[in-house]
């Protein structure tokens, strides 16, 4: 029996309109149902279920903050070959507030923030993208008369769970490489509030669309490590998986961090499954891992030495 053939009663009509407003066929929805259940480590079994979580869940409502950041992380999710990826933030979720997304902008966009987080407290997932400035008391980013910092404390402890988004929320990131002055440091960091970290330079939209599926598959954020990174993306250094290990198109010669580097990108890729740093001909730069801008440079290193 196929997967497709054990969807429950009435959902048939609901994935119908899905993928005929999508523009594609029931089989790409499969498929990115299956792929789904790949990421997140589950059996193909599962592949109904993610159906129907996909088609039919509550949507959760969202928040969706921006900070010091270059709207990377945002434009990873949207720009994605994928048609069901951008489907599930816009659609399978509430966006009640999204800087980029909303047509709103001034004091409208700030009354929409303090209504969505009014209206639903305690109830609504906060993404955080980019880094938060703390020094000299935040000054150095201001969104709306108020320092990034004040929007942070004031919305994410009326948050259900705080998800950072993209290495610069998750630990820092470019805004908190040596040099800056800004004091800018990662979510968790700036706030004391606890966070799951979905970092990368970009995010994997693989991994944030899963991270999706999986609350509303659950109801909960998935098991994470010790840096808050989602085990199902996180658990395996990229080395290990890379299909160059112990061949000579290795790049370790050149400054390659696979072995340092925690992520799934060989195996789920990027842009639609099209290609990663290593493929590229590009090495590792430890995207995933607090303080990579430091830590990991100079990202390219033709002394052959590692
Ligand atoms: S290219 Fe990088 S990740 Fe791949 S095997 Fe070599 S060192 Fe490891
Ligand atoms: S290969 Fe390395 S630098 Fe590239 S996305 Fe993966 S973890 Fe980040």
């Amino acid at each position: 029996m196929k997967p497709e053939d054990k969807l429950e009663d009435g959902l048939e009509d609901k994935i119908d309109e899905l993928v005929e407003r999508k523009g594609v066929t029931r089989r790409d929805f499969m498929k990115f149902c299956g792929l789904m259940a790949a990421t997140l480590g589950l059996e193909a079994s599962f592949i109904p279920k993610i159906a129907q979580a996909i088609a039919s869940a509550p949507r959760p409502p969202i928040v969706w903050l921006q900070f010091a950041e270059c709207t990377g992380c945002t434009e990873a999710l949207l720009r994605t070959a994928d048609p069901f990826i951008d489907d599930l933030l816009l659609d399978k979720v509430s966006a009640e507030y999204h800087e980029t997304l909303m047509a709103a902008a001034g004091d409208a966009a700030t009354a929409c923030l303090d209504s969505a987080v009014s209206k639903y407290a305690g109830q609504f997932l906060c993404f955080v993208e980019g880094a938060i400035p703390t020094a000299n008391g935040g000054v150095y980013g201001m969104i709306g008369g108020k320092t990034m910092l004040q929007v942070a404390r004031e919305v994410l402890p009326k948050a259900k769970k705080v998800i950072s988004i993209g290495t610069c929320a998750s630990y820092g990131g470019l805004p908190a490489a040596a040099g800056g002055v800004t004091g800018a440091k990662g979510v968790k960091d700036a706030t004391g509030i606890s966070t799951i970290n979905l970092p990368g330079c970009p995010p994997n939209a693989v991994n944030i669309a899963a991270l999706i599926v999986n609350y509303l598959l659950n109801n909960q954020m998935p098991r994470t490590d010790r840096d808050g990174r989602p085990v199902f993306a996180y658990a395996n250094k990229v080395h290990s998986q890379c299909p160059r290990r112990g061949t000579n198109w290795c790049l370790k010669g050149f400054g390659c961090k696979g072995p340092l580097a925690a992520h799934n990108c060989p195996s789920v890729k990027y842009n639609g499954g099209t290609s990663w740093c290593v493929q590229a001909d590009a090495p590792c730069k430890n995207c995933t891992t607090p303080g990579f801008w430091d830590i990991s440079a100079p990202f390219f290193d033709y002394s052959g030495s590692y």
